[in-house]
């Protein structure tokens, strides 16, 4: 190879990297409407994650719910920190830090000089903003929960409500055929003040269809008559939905589920209410190709984020492969934060960016795309697609 064609390889890579870095970003699914506070109030705020927290505690952290000592607190979090240094969040919590408070924890004492940072940033209004400019962040999906912000910050929140069949409304709509009619009545009076409210993208609770549990094509029995008129009503008003799936949720220990059955079952849903958009943030990596798969054959079938447990960069780097080489950028996005502080989402989004960024450097690099292409792949994964598919 020659140097000149090294340069020119380099400086794709590096105007991709650069464009990537500042592009926009639609994050289509967050917690920041149930923190106390938008931003992390401490440190432990940000260094007990839950995700981070798992591998601090492989590398023999003790549980945050073990009495220590703030000093013994901090000698141990700092030989987990070392530990656990290969890893990807770690990385990403090295990097958090260095961007958004000019710190490093390498000795107890660094832990005075973060916390003085996050006292201040965690009582100035106009931080969460600031936070999202320098990663790019413009929207920011919520829940329907009031959050007292900045205007600034307000004016990026796009509120996504859920909505679920309840338990309590399954079990009494198929302990007597009266309730059964109350039932169907309250899921189609609430999906009307939803509609009413003006929310163009809902989040719908799909398990029992996804699990097999109710049957996708519709019968007499009675929770199959309560899902299948939710998805009826859905329907009729060319709903969008946030379809989250991957996880067995337990009592005591949640985990991601590989079902290869999970997405295929939906095909004749698919096919039948084929005015809502299925939007599908996933956690379980043996369904990511299913839903792909999906896409290509349902044009309302749209590959979405990812999710617990496929969060991470092998995930990533496989499912931008599986969408690049089949599947029109417009038809995916690929921010799902999942965050409670506005550092993690900085964190997430930094995290989604570099590995996005290396993987359309290395698809110009082989010759599938150039400069051009790969930017609008970008702007669709990160932004264009949520932009578009969640408009009222
Ligand atoms: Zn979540």
């Amino acid at each position: 190879m020659t140097s000149t064609g090294m340069t020119m390889m380099s400086n794709d890579t590096r105007a991709v990297t650069e464009y990537v870095m500042r592009a926009d970003v639609f994050d289509t699914h967050t917690h920041l409407d149930e923190s106390e506070n938008v931003a992390a109030a401490n440190a432990w705020d940000i260094l007990h994650y839950f995700w981070f927290l798992r591998e601090l505690r492989a590398a023999g952290y003790p549980a945050p719910n073990v009495r220590l000592g703030e000093a013994d607190r901090r000698d141990a979090f700092l030989t987990a920190f070392e530990r656990s240094r290969n890893t990807y969040w770690n990385t990403i919590v090295r990097r958090m830090l260095a961007d958004l408070f000019e710190c490093r924890l390498e000795t107890p004492r660094d832990f005075d000089t973060l916390e003085e940072k996050i006292l201040l940033t965690s009582h100035d209004p106009e931080w969460p903003v600031a936070v999202c400019e320098r990663i790019g962040v413009k929207n920011i999906v919520v829940g329907a929960r009031e959050m007292h912000v900045a205007r600034s910050f307000g004016q990026r929140l796009v509120v996504v409500p859920y909505f679920e069949i309840s338990s309590e409304l399954r079990e009494s709509a198929v302990s007597a055929a009266a309730a059964a009619d109350d039932a169907l009545a309250s899921i189609h009076a609430d999906l009307d003040s939803l509609r009413s409210s003006g929310y163009g993208t809902i989040r719908v609770d799909l398990e029992p269809l996804l699990s097999g549990r109710v049957a996708s094509e519709p019968s007499d029995g009675i929770e199959s008559r309560l899902y299948h008129s939710m998805l009826a009503e859905l329907d009729r008003a060319g709903t969008r939905i946030q379809v989250f799936c991957g996880m067995k949720r337990d009592t005591r220990h949640h985990t991601m589920l590989n079902d290869p059955q999970r997405i295929v079952r939906l095909y004749p849903v698919f096919d039948r209410y084929a005015n809502i958009g299925f939007e599908f943030v996933n956690a379980a990596a043996g369904n990511n190709l299913d839903i792909v798969q999906a896409a290509r054959v349902f044009t309302n079938v749209h590959p979405g984020g990812l999710w617990w447990f496929n969060f991470r960069a092998s995930s990533y780097r496989s499912v931008f492969q599986q969408r690049f080489e089949a599947l029109p950028a417009l038809r995916s996005s690929i921010v799902a934060s999942d965050a409670r502080c506005i550092e993690w989402l900085y964190g997430k989004v930094l995290f989604i960016k570099t590995v996005l960024a290396e993987f359309l450097a290395d698809q110009i690099d082989r010759g599938w795309t150039d400069t051009e292409g790969a930017r609008r792949v970008a702007d669709y994964w990160l932004c264009e697609s949520a932009r578009t598919g969640y408009r009222r």
